[in-house]
């Protein structure tokens, strides 16, 4: 199979939206008057973002996922992507079942696959995902003000679990494994959420390197700091039977749950907790954005939890 047949027969598909898409050497799309385009892309490779064994159709679903789920943070709604992928060979179960997880997910949000690259090469794949916001109303990272509550998705750190789990570091029982395995390899981008929370929230960010990682870059872009409640923290069943350094390290240090994180005024509140019951997903309130800066810990009866314990679970970096 050459690498056109290739494209023709799992890439192309009918559009729906009337954009010139593939075969034309770029794609074009119209932009909606009064609307932003919101542009994203995200980039995984096998041995640092995915285990070589992974479900391909996993895989898929989760390549365009991760880059939905940076759309969710800004509000937008998704319109299109263009995928590169490298492929060391051209194996056509693989391929097949890549392609259903990933336009699965992308029918699920009228999401159309416009472009892309295809080239021989170690598995790496990289999505441009391609959205529209209001113009000026985004959730960037930087409007977070004194006073806000600080909010969080749906619930944090089962992810990390199951990667601790997967590298052999802890066990699980059965029920408990494919429960978080399912977190950390079907991710849901809160999308719907995401354009909800326009008008309501200031600021929002997705949780991909682990909240106390990514709520910094929200203090960093806003110039506040932040008090958040441990015991606050919306955590599944299976991470609250984790002893507690275990269940700290993987909700504040852990990333890949791809949950929202985002302030609002206090004057928000029921607005949001209204949201949390339309979109029927938990949404609580761990804390507050601080005049001061610095990222607080509390632990029960509002005390300081020890700055030693919380250092370990640095967001993730690669280069570090
Ligand atoms: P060019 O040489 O003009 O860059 P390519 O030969 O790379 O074009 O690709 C041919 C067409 O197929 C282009 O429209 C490109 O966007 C599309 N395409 C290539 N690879 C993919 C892919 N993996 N997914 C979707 N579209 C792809
Ligand atoms: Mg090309």
């Amino acid at each position: 199979m050459t690498e056109f047949e290739l494209i023709e027969r799992f890439f192309k598909r009918p559009g729906k939206h009337g954009f010139l898409g593939i075969g034309d050497d770029c794609a074009l799309m119209d932009v909606t008057p009064g609307y932003e385009l919101a542009v994203s892309t995200d980039m995984l490779l096998e041995g640092r973002h995915f285990f070589a064994d992974v479900d391909p159709e996993a895989l898929g679903h989760k390549t365009l996922a991760v880059n939905l789920s940076d759309l969710a943070a800004m509000g937008a709604k998704p319109r299109a992507f263009t995928l590169a992928i490298a492929l060391p060979a051209i194996e056509e179960a693989w391929i097949e079942a890549f392609t259903a997880g990933l336009f699965a997910l992308a029918d699920e949000h009228d999401c159309e696959l416009i472009g892309g690259d295809t080239t021989r090469g170690p598995l790496t794949l990289s999505v441009t995902v391609l959205g529209e916001v209001p113009a000026g109303q985004a959730l960037r990272r930087d409007a977070a003000k004194a006073g806000d509550d600080i909010w969080v998705s749906g619930h944090i750190g089962d992810a990390a679990l199951a990667l601790r789990a997967l590298r052999g570091e802890l066990a699980l029982p059965e029920a408990a494994m494919e429960a978080v395995r399912t977190r950390l390899e079907w991710p849901a981008p809160r999308i719907a959420l995401g354009q909800a929370l326009l008008g309501s929230a200031r600021v929002a960010i997705d949780l991909s390197d682990g909240l106390a990682g990514d709520l910094r870059h929200i203090l960093d872009a806003s110039r506040v700091g932040a008090a958040v409640e441990v015991e606050r923290l919306p955590l599944s069943s299976v991470l609250r039977a984790q002893p507690e350094a275990e269940r700290l390290a993987c909700a504040i240090g852990g990333g890949d749950d791809y949950e929202l994180c985002f302030t609002a005024p206090e004057a928000a509140r029921a607005a949001i907790v209204q949201l949390g019951d339309v979109f029927d997903v938990p949404l609580t309130r761990i804390g507050r954005i601080t005049p001061e800066p610095g990222l607080r810990w509390l632990g029960r009866d509002g005390k300081l939890v020890d700055e030693r314990l919380v250092a370990r679970f640095a967001s993730f970096d690669h280069f570090a």
